[in-house]
């Protein structure tokens, strides 16, 4: 379909048809495009360069200024100077508040939706305008560079990133005047940067391993004849450079006591950036070590009329190769746990990779090399792709298939958690296994467990474990106004559809009546990393008992529907029974009751469930009989 598009201010038509491609990073964003005329993904380059630090400055009374003048403000203004606002992005106060200590800039939480805002001269920001700060500062370089409007933009994104941080990059997209034709995922950009110079012929495994300052993420992919399909993928959105920054600062803590009186904001900016500068300097010198002056204002020092000031205080901050290693050990083996974990999913051994691709700028420490020689050891570490610059390439080339400039290329990328719904005892039904291909539409039949039912509640859950309890809740509606009919009989169709965004839409009807619902999946920005991570591993971990749990619920339900049934039978029909199989019914019904009083007894509830099926199978043949003879009675044969 074409588009035409008119600037509401001159009213003119705008002739541009540029797609451009976004890495919204942690740190550092790039913008790239195809150009027309090499036809080649290309970085966007203005006179600061082709990074722009995720920086952003707020000054009184001015535009806000993004790049490396706001970087450089990090020490002068750190309570104006924003930094992180990924780590930020779609999260709530609460899962935010730890980070604090390392942040300059002011956390508060807003009263009315409990998110959090960063609060400047008085005024609250919230993390979707932060990050259009930033993606309208890539907008206007691209089009100062090229030259022409740019409206529209593929965004990548962490693979982890759950429903609400996308539609939160989304929205952000938005506010930034960017129509979001896709949010993609970063190693899967990655790997269309790097799969474009493949040989179509030539099929190959790869995963991407993609350490950036904030985020970690894994796929594993296959590429043949042009379509790149996403086996699986894992990955952490909170380990990444800045662990390892925090962490030398920590030991530079423990070995100079004095540190523990430096708690300026600026003067904590400073020794993080000193932090950095040490690992980015040993990691491109090994053998030498890093030593630097760190001045800084000490608190703690109390005059002698009791009144507290601050007093400059210098020491001499080192570190070695060995320190560096020590500090990052904690993130090279959490990396390495996903790397297993990947194969795993993919149901692939480490000879099975055929080529690794190293992204973002933390792949550049020397260790990562070394332990993923170690984990493949047949393969030769593929350096030839500039990390930085990858995902940025890979967001380009997906913007223009999507722009309809390039057919050769399909992407199939996958969903990163299980999606279903509550169903009775709290079990999780799964609709959409996690490592589902995208786009994906599943539909499933339920319905209801009780006569005269009219309204079904649904709830959305996305995880891994068999009760929903411990999965997240994703939303819930009720399905109402259904026509009342007797237990068991309304078709309730319940459909989910996941969009090549990884955004998730559910839609309820009851196929007899046509009562029909749709759900906003309203994203609920409360989910935290460790909560997604525990979420993932607590499944792996749980799954021979939640299969224990979920058969035992499983009675539990068919013990309780059996009881249901057998008492309206008895209601309904209860004069076809003598008195004493009157008793024996209701003796048998509750024993079946003291049995899921006791509860955690499977075996036993199937002893009872077949001993009471046993006992009113003959009443049902009965009633069956007689409904029989009665309707061949009316008829003339
Ligand atoms: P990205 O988010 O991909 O821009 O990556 C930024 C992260 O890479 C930051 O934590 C940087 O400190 C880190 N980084 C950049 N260059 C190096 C290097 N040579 N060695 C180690 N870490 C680096």
């Amino acid at each position: 379909m074409a588009k035409i598009k008119i600037d509401i201010n001159s009213g003119k038509i705008v002739k541009s048809n540029i797609v451009v491609g976004i890495d919204l990073g942690t740190t550092n964003s790039l913008v790239a495009w195809i150009n027309p005329q090499t036809n080649k993904a290309e970085v966007i380059v203005d006179e600061w360069g082709a990074l722009l630090p995720s920086v952003i400055l707020i000054k009184p009374n001015a535009d806000p200024v993004v790049g490396i003048l706001a970087k450089e403000s990090l020490l002068d203004a750190p309570e104006r100077t924003i930094f992180s606002v990924k780590r930020l992005l779609g999260r709530s106060f609460q899962e935010i508040t730890s980070a604090q200590q390392f942040l300059g800039y002011n956390i508060v939480e807003d009263e009315i939706d409990s998110m959090l805002r960063i609060e400047i001269d008085k005024k609250l920001y919230n993390a979707v305008e932060l990050s259009a700060m930033i993606l309208r500062a890539l907008k206007h370089k691209a089009e100062k560079v090229l030259g022409q409007e740019v409206f529209q933009a593929v965004i990548s994104v962490p693979a982890y990133f759950n429903d609400s941080q996308r539609q939160a990059t989304r929205d952000a997209g938005k506010l930034a005047g960017l129509d979001v034709l896709r949010i993609i995922n970063e190693p899967t950009a990655a790997s269309l940067s790097y799969g474009l110079g493949l040989d179509r012929s030539v099929s190959q495994t790869i995963l991407v391993y993609d350490l950036g300052g904030g985020t970690f993420d894994i796929s594993i992919l296959q590429i043949e004849d042009g379509v790149f399909e996403v086996l699986a993928t894992q990955g952490d959105t909170r380990l990444g450079g800045d662990d390892i920054d925090y962490s030398i600062m920590a030991f530079w803590q423990e070995t100079h006591p004095a540190l523990a009186n430096c708690d300026q904001p600026g003067d904590i900016q400073a020794l993080r950036l000193l932090a950095e500068t040490a690992k980015i300097f040993l990691s491109n010198n090994t053998n030498l070590i890093f030593t630097e002056w760190f001045e800084f204002s000490n608190t703690s020092t109390v005059q002698p009329q009791g009144i507290e000031s601050a007093t400059k205080e210098k020491i001499e901050l080192s570190l070695n190769y060995g320190d560096l290693v020590n500090a990052a050990q904690v993130l090279v083996l959490k990396t390495q746990a996903c790397i297993v974990a990947a194969l795993r999913d993919a149901s692939l051994k480490p000879s099975d990779i055929q080529a690794l691709v190293l992204v973002g700028g933390s792949s550049r420490y020397p260790e990562i090399s070394r332990v993923l020689s170690a984990q493949f050891p047949h393969l030769i570490i593929n350096n030839s792709l500039n990390p930085d610059e990858v995902v940025a390439l890979g967001a380009a080339i997906e913007a223009d298939v999507l722009a309809g400039n390039r057919k050769d290329i399909l992407l199939l990328d996958i969903t990163p958690l299980g999606l279903g719904i509550e169903t009775a005892g709290g079990l999780m039904d799964l609709l959409i296994p996690r490592n589902t291909k995208l786009p994906c539409r599943v539909r499933r039949e339920y319905s209801t467990s009780v006569d005269g039912q009219i309204n079904l509640q649904i709830a959305v859950f996305q995880g891994e474990r068999a009760m929903v309890k411990e999965n997240r809740k994703l939303g819930e509606f009720i399905l109402k106004g259904i026509p009342a009919m007797p237990a068991g009989f309304p078709k309730i169709e319940v459909i989910f559809s996941v969009n090549a965004d990884g955004v998730l839409t559910v839609y309820a009807s009851e196929l007899r009546s046509g009562v029909s619902q749709n759900i906003e999946i309203k994203p609920q920005y409360g989910l935290s990393d460790e909560a997604l991570e525990k979420m993932l591993l607590d499944g792996f971990a749980n799954a021979q008992s939640d299969m224990q749990v979920r058969g035992l619920q499983e009675t539990i339900n068919e013990a309780q529907q059996l009881i249901y049934s057998v008492n309206r039978f008895i209601a309904k029909n209860g004069d076809m029974l003598s008195p004493i199989q009157l008793v024996d019914t209701t003796q048998r019904i509750d024993a079946l009751k003291r049995l899921l009083n006791i509860g955690s007894n499977k075996d036993a509830l199937l002893q009872g469930i077949t001993a009471l099926n046993n006992h009113t199978r003959p009443f049902a043949e009965n009633l069956m009989n007689i409904a029989i003879s009665s309707a061949l009675k009316g008829k003339e044969i």
